[in-house]
């Protein structure tokens, strides 16, 4: 049997909040659980939503709370040369095209691209990917069959943009491929997009992994906490309570002598006892 690959992959937006730390968590006891490696990759593709000093903010918070990743981490900006080589490689075979169509004109045709830039033969513009291998439904592993949004499916997506910077679908999926990740846990932000990262994996003739989608921590406003919206940085000084906080937000029911004990044996303890049908079956909770 293939070894457990898991792994962890923050944007570095801002430093690790409460919902950031689920979905490390998760990712962390899945991997565990499966005696498998836990990898941490920094997804740092897109400066302008960077914020100075995250990185190491959140490595740091994981080192708090005793989150010990296997192997180095990785930086997807050291890892430009990899995409575009992809990305040349279908541009010289015909498999990806340049498109200057703008947003105004997307949304003339209701949201979304329609292909129109196909077979014009433009020579520069975001690149986009013809889509062969279209997507509709995927198995995850807590909430069964998903669907994919009918507008999506048939979408030659932006594998580049504009401005040069690389789409967020194709840096995972090569990242996940080089890295020889299994499975992919995450927040359930990122359902809508898997249809194309499996459509990715199709292309690209490599075996597909398995999703497990984890519960969304909402604020009280309804809206995901996120960094983009300023939430808060977890405690990093005295990481005990946001530990036992967010295991319970994964459907933990944790003894009291657990929640007395030391951050490792907590750790522990979780790895034991983590069950994907504990997690709560709603997308979106508050914590
Ligand atoms: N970098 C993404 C984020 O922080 C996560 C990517 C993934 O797990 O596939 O939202």
């Amino acid at each position: 049997m293939t070894r457990y690959v898991g792994r962890f992959a923050p944007s570095p937006s801002g430093p690790l909040h409460f919902g950031s730390l689920v979905a490390a968590l998760g990712s962390y006891f899945q991997a565990k659980a499966n005696h498998g490696d836990w990898l941490v990759r920094i997804e740092d593709l897109d400066p302008p939503r960077e914020m100075p000093g995250a990185t190491e903010a959140i490595l740091e918070a994981l080192r708090a709370y005793q989150l010990h990743w296997d192997g180095e981490v990785v930086y997807q900006s050291e890892r430009h040369h990899l995409y575009q080589a992809q990305i040349d490689a279908w541009l010289a075979n015909g498999d990806a095209y340049y498109c200057q169509c703008t947003r105004k004109q997307i949304k003339q045709h209701g949201g979304y691209y329609p292909g129109t830039c196909r077979d014009k033969g433009l020579q520069e513009g975001a690149i986009r990917l013809k889509m062969t291998k279209p997507i509709t439904h995927f198995l995850d592993q807590k909430h069964g069959s998903m669907t994919i949004s009918a507008a999506l499916v048939n979408e030659d997506f932006i594998i580049k943009r504009r401005d040069g910077l690389f789409a967020y679908n194709l840096a995972v999926v090569l990242d996940d491929i080089a890295q020889g990740v299994t499975e992919v846990v995450r927040g359930a932000d990122l359902i809508e997009p898997t249809g194309r990262q499996i459509s990715l994996y199709q292309i690209l003739e490599q075996p597909e992994v398995s999703y497990l989608h984890l519960p969304l921590a909402m604020d009280n406003n309804g809206n995901k906490l996120s960094k983009q919206n300023h939430a808060t940085a977890i405690d990093i000084q005295n990481p005990k309570p946001a530990l036992l906080h967010a295991m319970m937000f994964l459907g933990f029911d944790i003894p009291e002598s657990i929640k007395s004990s030391n951050l490792s044996d907590i750790l522990r303890w979780g790895c034991d006892n983590w069950r994907i049908e504990q997690l709560p079956l709603e997308i979106e909770i508050t914590p």
